[in-house]
């Protein structure tokens, strides 16, 4: 289909300091692409940023009828943009409509799409201040009725937002606090889909979670709160006696595009890397007899986040001393220097 741009008459004003700018600071323009019944997926156009006209009664607002998908693209020392793992992304994407009941894309040509949107923002991607961007395309349901039953109509869109810059050092360790109450995903529902509604469920634990001084929750899983799942909007791994280990893909956890790829570099490293389900009685274990070594969640927006302590009730699990685990930080630099372009990309990862 061909694509139409429409470009701004009033370009922003670039901010300085990006450091915060993570999903606040929007570049100039945005796509857009609609579905109807009758014509299926028409009329890409990439138009200045700005607000969409939806009446109160559009369903997408009552029904959560909406999936998204975050990933990046990063500028090399060379000055050229890697997207990475883009088209995981577009079919995780497709993964996500088919859980929703969302008409999917055409992978390719949204990948496409997103490019063009790309280059349309290129000045604000070639700013020394910012070295990654991130991709944000979600799809809405748009049909204006009340009707509990999948839409008719949708409108897929997607913006950028400049990433926070890189850390070479890694990021500092957080505290995460295991929730015991309130649980993610369970068996058969939508925790491997990235759809609004699993998210919304998720703050109110989040909310607890900060107002104790911790920076997440670890979730376990939904049927006994025994297994760990995930941390916050992240995969998590541990590392116990040298082993990497990571929750299997039980089907109530996102399959990470970090994970996956984390995993096949630490294979490669010559670590021993394991998924299976993992018990945070295990993990309690393995703390107090002081073989766990390591612990990190990961995902697009932060790369990876050593856990420093954890805590689940009364027991708190302080890891590594306060700075970033050896194999955590191995798997950081490593993994950061393929999105960056700056070593060979052995895996054909990058675009
Ligand atoms: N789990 C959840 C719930 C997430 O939202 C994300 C972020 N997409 C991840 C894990 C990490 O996935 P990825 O590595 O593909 O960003």
């Amino acid at each position: 289909m061909a694509l139409t741009i429409t470009r701004t008459q009033y370009p922003k004003t670039k901010p300085q300091d990006y450091s915060k700018g993570f999903g606040n600071i929007l570049t100039d323009h945005m796509f857009l692409m609609d579905y109807t019944e009758a014509e299926g997926w028409h009329d890409p156009r990439i138009l200045p940023f700005g607000a969409l006209a939806l009446t109160p009664a559009t369903m997408c607002f009552h029904y959560g009828q909406e999936i998204f998908e975050g990933m990046k693209a990063y500028r090399t020392e060379d000055g050229r943009l890697l997207l990475f793992r883009p088209m995981d992304h577009m079919r995780r994407l497709n993964h996500s409509c088919e859980r929703i009941c969302i008409p999917q894309v055409c992978e390719e040509e949204l990948l496409d799409y997103l490019k063009e949107l790309l280059k349309t923002d290129l000045d604000w991607i070639q700013d020394s201040n910012v070295d990654s961007i991130y991709i944000r395309p979600m799809i809405i349901a748009t049909e204006p009725v009340f009707g509990a039953r999948p839409a008719k109509d949708y409108t897929c869109m997607a913006m950028l937002t400049p990433g926070r810059p890189h850390i070479p050092k890694g990021p500092k360790p957080v505290r995460i606090y295991v929730e015991k109450e309130q649980a993610r995903a369970v068996r058969g529902g939508t925790g491997t889909a990235k759809c609004a509604g699993n998210y919304a469920s998720t703050f109110a634990a989040q909310a607890k979670a900060k107002a104790q001084g911790y920076t997440q929750v670890l979730w376990l899983d939904g049927a006994e709160r025994r297994y760990v799942e995930e941390m916050g909007q992240m995969n998590i791994f541990f590392v116990i006696k040298g082993e990497l280990i990571t929750p299997d893909l039980s089907g109530t956890i996102l399959d990470g595009i970090t994970r996956r790829s984390l995993l096949a570099i630490a294979k490669d490293l010559g670590y021993q890397t394991v998924e299976r389900r993992i018990s945070i009685q295990e993990i309690m274990t393995a703390h107090a007899d002081g073989t766990l070594q390591e612990a990190f969640g990961c995902g697009t927006g932060a790369c990876i986040a050593p856990v420093g302590e954890l805590t689940y009730g009364e027991c708190h699990m302080n890891i590594g001393n306060g700075s970033i685990g050896t194999v955590t930080f191995t798997l950081f630099e490593r993994l950061t220097q393929i999105q960056r372009g700056l070593v060979p990309d052995p895996y054909g990862w990058t675009m």
